[in-house]
C-alpha cells in the first residue's frame, strides 16, 4: 500500500520536512498505518511565518472586489471537491462519509460568510460629529495570524477560522491536529487552485514545538486554537503573556435536560444522535442526559430500544451510522470510563465494551449508562466517546444547578413543550450556546460560536461577526474640514446651493 507522507505548504509549495521528526497516521477503522506527518521544526515555523510576512504586504492592499471574487471562486471549488475532501476526513478521523460531508459543508457556510467581506469591513462613519468634524473606523487586518486545530473537524474548525482571516487582508499559518492532517492540508491546495496567492495560507504540521514557536515568534499577531481545555489555557497564557491576540476553544460536558411534558420520541433519537454522532468526538456532543422526574424510565428504555439498531462500521461503508475512536488508546480510555462507572454504581443499560469488532481497528461499541452520579469520573470528565450518561433529577431547578455546578459550559439543551420553561431556560443557564428542542446547537455561520467558563480562554467566539472583529482591528480618525455651514473661510466658490 502508498504511504501518504504529509509535510508542509508553505508559500504555494509542497516544502518537505527536514525535521528528521515524524508521527504515524493511522486509518481507525482498520487500525493500520496508512502514511506519516512531519512534525515541524522552530527553523521550519519560521520558514513559514516570513513568507507569510512577505505575502501579507501584497494581500493588504488587494481590492475588496478581487478578494470577493476569490472568495467566491474557493466556495466553489470546496463545494466541487465536497466528496473528496470527506473521504480523506474518514480515512484519517474515521467518522461515516454522510457525518463527513456534513462537516464539510458545516465548513462551507463560513466561507460563504467570508463571501461578504465588503460588507463586514465597511466601518462605520459620523458626519459632522462637530462642526466641521467627521469620524470614520475603519477594520484593518492584523499581518500574520495562525490557527491550531482539534483531531475530530479536521476541515471544518480551519474553515471556522481561514475564510474570515484571509477575508479581513491577513495572511494565515494552519497547524492542524497532527491525527488526520490530509483534509485541512486538500483544503489549502484548493484554495491555491481557487487563484489565491500563494503565501496568503500556509500549512505547517507539528506537534508542542510548532505551537509552542507560534505562540512566542514576534511578528505572529493572533492565534486562534480550538482544543482539550487544558491545553487551550496553556494557549491562552502563553500567547496572551507573549503580547498576542488569543482565542481558544476548551473542552465541554454537554447536557441535555428532558423535563417530564417532552415529546418521549423526539427527545431520544436527539439524544442518541447528539450522544453517539461522530462515536462521539465532538465538542457539542450531548454527554449527559438530565431526566427530570417521571420521564427518566421511558427515556431510558427509548434510548436502549434504538441503540439496538445502531449499526457502528467502516466510515466508508454505506450502512455505517457510527464509526471508530480516533487512536486504540482513546478507545481504552474511553471504555475504562463505562468500567469505573460500573464500579461505582452506575447501571450500565448497554455496555459497548460487549460489541466485537473484526480486525484491528479503533472500535468500541456504545454505552448507555443510567443512575450517575456526579462525583462518578464518566461525569466529572469529557469522555469524548460514545458513551451517554443518565443522571436523574426531580426538579427543573435541579438540573439547572446541575449544569451551573459544572466547570464546563460550551452547549446546553432542554427538552419540552411548555414555553415558559424554555424561556426561563435560555436566560438562565450557564453556557454559550443554547438548544430548545434542538440537542446540539452549534450557530450558523452568521452568528458566532462559542462557550462560557473553561469552553473559552479570550473574549471572541470563533467565526462568523466575532470571528470578524478577532482578525481585524479597529482604527478611529477624526478629520476636520472647514465646514460650509460656520466656515468664515473663503472657499472661493458657493457652498449653500
Ligand atoms: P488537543 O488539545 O489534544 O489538540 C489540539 C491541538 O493542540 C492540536 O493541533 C495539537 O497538536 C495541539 N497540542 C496538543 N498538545 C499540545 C501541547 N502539549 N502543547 C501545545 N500544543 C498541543 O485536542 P484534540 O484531542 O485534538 O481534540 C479534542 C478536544 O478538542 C476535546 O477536548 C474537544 O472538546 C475539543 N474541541 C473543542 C471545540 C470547541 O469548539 N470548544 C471544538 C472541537 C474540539
Amino acid at each position: 500500500m502508498m504511504m501518504n507522507d504529509v509535510h508542509h505548504l508553505i508559500g504555494g509549495e509542497e516544502v518537505k520536512s527536514s525535521s528528521g521528526r515524524s508521527q504515524a497516521i493511522y486509518n481507525p477503522a482498520t487500525g493500520h498505518q496508512t502514511g506519516s506527518v512531519a512534525l515541524a521544526s522552530v527553523d521550519e515555523v519560521d520558514a513559514a511565518v516570513a513568507n507569510a510576512a512577505t505575502a501579507f504586504e501584497h494581500w493588504k492592499t488587494t481590492s475588496l472586489a478581487a478578494r470577493t471574487k476569490l472568495m467566491f471562486a474557493y466556495r466553489q471549488v470546496v463545494v466541487d471537491n465536497a466528496s473528496e475532501v470527506a473521504s480523506r476526513l474518514t480515512a484519517e478521523h474515521g467518522k461515516v462519509h454522510s457525518d463527513a460531508l456534513g462537516e464539510v459543508s458545516r465548513g462551507i457556510e463560513n466561507i460563504e460568510f467570508a463571501c461578504g467581506l465588503p460588507e463586514l469591513l465597511k466601518g462605520e462613519f459620523s458626519s459632522r460629529a462637530s462642526s466641521g468634524v467627521d469620524v470614520t473606523t475603519i477594520r484593518q487586518p492584523l499581518g500574520v495570524v495562525a490557527g491550531i486545530t482539534p483531531f475530530n473537524f479536521p476541515a471544518m474548525v480551519p474553515l471556522w477560522m481561514i475564510p474570515n482571516a484571509i477575508a479581513a487582508g491577513n495572511t494565515f499559518i494552519l497547524k492542524p491536529s497532527e491525527k488526520d492532517p490530509s483534509a485541512p492540508m486538500f483544503l489549502a491546495e484548493l484554495l491555491l487552485e481557487a487563484g489565491f496567492p500563494p503565501g496568503v495560507l500556509n500549512v505547517v504540521n507539528g506537534d508542542k514545538v510548532a505551537v509552542d514557536r507560534l505562540l512566542t515568534h514576534p511578528d505572529v499577531e493572533a492565534v486562534s486554537f480550538v482544543g482539550s481545555t487544558p491545553i487551550a489555557r496553556y494557549v491562552y497564557e502563553t500567547g496572551t503573556s507573549a503580547g498576542k491576540r488569543i482565542q481558544a476553544l476548551g473542552g465541554a460536558k454537554n447536557h441535555m435536560i428532558v423535563l417530564p411534558d417532552a415529546d418521549l420520541e423526539l427527545a431520544a433519537d436527539a439524544a442518541v444522535s447528539a450522544a453517539y454522532g461522530s462515536a462521539g468526538e465532538r465538542c457539542m456532543a450531548v454527554s449527559v442526559v438530565a431526566a427530570v422526574g417521571d420521564i427518566a424510565d421511558p427515556l431510558v428504555d427509548a434510548i436502549e430500544a434504538r441503540l439496538a439498531k445502531l449499526k457502528v462500521g467502516p466510515g466508508d461503508q454505506a450502512d455505517s451510522e457510527m464509526g471508530p475512536l480516533i487512536t486504540a488508546e482513546h478507545r481504552d480510555r474511553v471504555a475504562d470510563y463505562v468500567r469505573a462507572g460500573a464500579e461505582s454504581g452506575a447501571r450500565v443499560v448497554v455496555d459497548g465494551r460487549d460489541q466485537q469488532f473484526d480486525g484491528d481497528g479503533f472500535f468500541l461499541g456504545v454505552s448507555l449508562l443510567d443512575k450517575v452520579d456526579p462525583e462518578m469520573s464518566v461525569y466529572a470528565d469529557e469522555v469524548f466517546g460514545p458513551v451517554l450518561s443518565v443522571v436523574r433529577l426531580d426538579s427543573y431547578d435541579e438540573a439547572l444547578k446541575l449544569i451551573s455546578d459544572n466547570p464546563w459550559g460550551n452547549g446546553a439543551a432542554i427538552f419540552t413543550r411548555d414555553g415558559g420553561a424554555a424561556r426561563q431556560f435560555q436566560e438562565e443557564v450557564q453556557a454559550g450556546m443554547v438548544g430548545i428542542n434542538v440537542p446540539i446547537p452549534v450557530p450558523v455561520g452568521y452568528h458566532s460560536f462559542g462557550g462560557w467558563k473553561a469552553s473559552l480562554f479570550g473574549d471572541t467566539h470563533m467565526y462568523g461577526p466575532e470571528g470578524m472583529r478577532f482578525f481585524t482591528q479597529a482604527k478611529v480618525i477624526t478629520s476636520r474640514w472647514p465646514d460650509p455651514a460656520s466656515s468664515t473661510v473663503d472657499l472661493g466658490f458657493p457652498t449653500n446651493t
